[in-house]
């Protein structure tokens, strides 16, 4: 209900925008929602999507509403990224390639948000469809070779990744070798709308490539998403020195980034674990006493957007733990340990070693972390 009234405001205001105020009505009276997934390692957890179309190619959208749309959905940085080749309205809208990013630069001004440029490359050929981003001239790129395209948008210093890249490893071709060693591939999507690609996770590894999650969003985004049920769309997290193009662009090109998909955040273990600690997750409790055999319950509190799912991975001296633990978006929850049997009297902190699912450091590969907790072991 409550998103069915979102879309008919923003619908209204997005024409009453179109019509007679560019981009001041557009969210107004719309609350934003903030993504509480903390900044880490110095950097600040800047919130991306770089793949998103309007009717300048084949969305359904006029191009401010993808600016309220981002400042809706908690978005610090976003890419209009229009087809080139594909005008689907252009027998209504002429082919202007440069005028979607022109018409949403006032409104993400307006708003605050920080506006990349950018276009999909999309060709038939075995490359497939390629975003660029950071670009200048996207009439430039509409050329009959594939490679004058891709060349054009490097030399405006276009950071380039692959889209949506199909069903298995074996999508990779000469063609990706090719660009790949020239330095112009610098990403791949793991996450497109609501898919997960193993094979593209997999490269990211192998030949160190960016890990890009995006919406590539058609319709509206309350459309694709159901708000009220929880559901957002794939976001990057640029891990950046600030909230500016540049340090955005700095942390793409640094492998600075972490999916956040669904319930799941996909990166590298060093950025997940450092999310996972960073005000993620507290253990609160500071002591307990335990008897022989005796029990008792830690509580753990996670200030994050993601629910962490928790799997024992190994054991802990003197105490047992709960094999499954779920620590809750923003809940604190008490966790069941154990004295072992036959354990000696003493103080120590003990490390239970947990894997994480659903912070993905690999295909099927959760992230180890350890919850660290202080115990007095009793005489009796
Ligand atoms: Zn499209
Ligand atoms: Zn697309």
């Amino acid at each position: 209900m409550g998103s069915g009234k979102c879309r008919y405001t923003v619908l209204a205001a997005a024409l009453v925008a179109a019509l007679l105020m560019p981009s001041e009505a557009l969210c107004q009276g719309m609350s934003r929602r903030e993504i509480a997934i903390p900044d880490v390692l110095g950097y600040k957890a800047v919130m991306c999507d770089f793949h998103m179309h309007t009717v300048f190619s084949d969305g359904r959208v006029w191009p401010d509403v993808r600016v309220g749309e981002a400042w809706r959905d908690g978005l610090h940085a976003l890419a209009i990224t229009d087809h080139v080749e594909y005008a689907r309205h252009k027998d209504d809208i002429p082919k202007k390639l440069n005028r979607s990013h022109e018409l949403a630069m006032g409104p993400a001004r307006q708003a605050g948000l920080i506006l990349v440029k950018g276009a999909e490359i999309t060709r038939k050929m075995p490359p497939g469809h390629f975003n660029v981003i950071f670009t200048q001239d996207t009439d430039s790129l509409d050329t009959p070779e594939w490679r004058d395209a891709m060349a054009a948008a490097i030399r405006q210093g276009a950071f380039m990744f692959w889209n949506h890249p199909g069903r298995d490893e074996e999508v990779w071709k000469a063609e990706h070798t090719e660009i790949y060693e020239k330095g112009w591939l610098q990403g791949v999507e793991v996450v497109n709308g609501s898919r997960y690609y193993a094979h593209a996770h997999k490269w990211c590894l192998e030949k160190n490539l960016a890990m890009i999650g995006t919406s590539d969003v058609h319709g509206t985004i309350d459309m694709s998403y159901d708000r009220a049920a929880g559901e957002h769309r794939p976001v990057t997290i640029a891990l950046a020195e600030d909230y500016t193009e540049e340090a955005v662009k700095d942390a793409l090109v640094s492998r600075r980034t972490v999916i956040y998909w669904e319930n799941e955040l996909i990166g590298k273990p060093e950025h997940l674990r450092a999310i996972f600690d960073a005000s993620s997750v507290e253990v609160l409790t500071e002591e307990l006493a335990l008897k022989p055999k005796g029990r008792a319950e830690m509580q753990v509190r996670n200030t994050s957007d993601v629910s962490y799912e928790l799997e024992l991975d190994g054991e802990a001296d003197d105490i047992w733990a709960r094999g499954k633990v779920t620590l809750p978006a923003h809940r604190t929850v008490r966790v069941r340990i154990g004295r072992r049997p036959d354990t000696a009297p003493g103080e120590k902190t003990i490390r239970l070693p947990y894997r994480v699912s659903n912070l993905k450091v690999a295909p099927e590969q959760g992230l180890q972390v350890e919850l660290s907790i202080r115990v007095k072991l009793e005489e009796s």
